[in-house]
């Protein structure tokens, strides 16, 4: 019976060595005592390179021979010391580490009551390539979503879920906040005289126009039609009708180009400051300042104070 006992003992064992998981055992005091085939693979090395030696040894080697784990580190004591707090913390840990040439790792560590730490390693390159894939196209998605298909600027959306965001910080921080409403002038003479194409490659140019003269964090997005909004965080009255002018005259004095001739596009701008107002509001108030722009006569700037405190 013990016989029989021995002899799976030993097939376990040959199965282990043979196996494509790797296998490996530290001792008590860190060493590296006992690794399979699979686990010196997933460092490169021979079996008379890794045993005996300690895994800061072992990590220090694969940074310095730039073989096994992807090690990026400016500092690699301050890595292996780091390493070291998280090793035996905890009596089991699940990570993952990807090599230098590609491939990924499912790395499982136990610790043993008496010190030993016994790890796990499964190839798991195929799945990994699998998830980087589905992230690419979920994220690629999410920028369509996120995106207006005919200008690549942020869309109604986007535009009013980064507003939204801007709003609440500027709440917490008390700052000021202005909203530019640009709406191309007689846009519809521009349609109707060139033809639909010219007025989208209209509204492409004044995308890229005035996204080419806001600053990075200026939120600039297509609400609808050939309304666009720019929102300013931390700007007051004077700042944001300064913008608004400089705007004004910059796409009155552009070329624009549709349908092989050149044109004049004005826009009428309508601009709203405040403080701790909903985006609804500030909205509202910068329409109102926009129709004020449009009966005033077009290509110019009107303004609307929306001094309205939320409850
Ligand atoms: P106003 O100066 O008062 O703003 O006059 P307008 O002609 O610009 O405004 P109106 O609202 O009467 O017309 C807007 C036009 O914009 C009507 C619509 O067909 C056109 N439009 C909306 N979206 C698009 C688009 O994506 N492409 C094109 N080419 N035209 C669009
Ligand atoms: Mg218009
Ligand atoms: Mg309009």
């Amino acid at each position: 019976m013990v016989s029989m006992f021995q002899h799976y003992a030993e097939l376990l064992a040959r199965f282990a060595e043979q196996s494509h998981d790797g296998y490996a055992i530290f001792s008590a005091d860190d060493v590296l005592v006992c690794a399979n085939k699979a686990f010196l693979g997933t460092f490169n090395q021979s079996a008379a390179t890794l045993l005996g030696k300690s895994f800061t040894d072992i990590m220090r080697l694969a940074f310095e021979e730039k073989t096994g784990p992807k090690i990026e580190t400016q500092d690699i004591e301050q890595w292996l010391a780091r390493a070291q707090q998280v090793r035996r913390q905890r009596e089991f840990r699940l990570f993952e580490v990807d090599l230098i040439d590609g491939r990924w790792f499912l790395f499982s560590e136990q610790t043993l009551v008496s010190g030993e730490i016994l790890l796990q390693t499964k190839d798991i390159t195929k799945q990994k390539i699998l998830e980087q894939h589905l992230n690419e196209r979920a994220q690629r998605l999410n920028d369509l979503a996120l995106t207006d298909e005919l200008t690549r600027i942020a869309n109604r959306r986007s535009f009013v879920a980064s507003v939204q965001s801007e709003l609440n910080r500027c709440e917490r921080l008390n700052c000021q906040i202005a909203l530019l409403l640009l709406d191309i002038d007689h846009f519809k003479s521009i349609n109707d005289n060139f033809g639909h194409q010219a007025g989208d490659e209209v509204l492409q140019q004044l995308a890229r126009l005035v996204s080419s003269t806001l600053r990075e964090y200026d939120i600039f997005g297509r609400i609808g039609g050939e309304e666009f909004g720019v929102f300013l965080a931390e700007t007051d009255q004077k700042t944001a009708m300064a913008v608004a002018e400089r705007l004004c005259q910059l796409v009155a004095g552009s070329p624009f180009s549709a349908a092989g001739q050149q044109l004049t596009v004005t826009v009428s701008i309508g601009v709203a400051t405040g403080y701790n107002l909903s985006f609804e509001s500030l909205y509202q108030e910068a329409d109102t300042a926009l129709y004020k722009a449009k009966h005033s006569g077009r290509n110019q700037v009107a303004f609307a104070a929306a001094a309205v405190l939320l409850p």
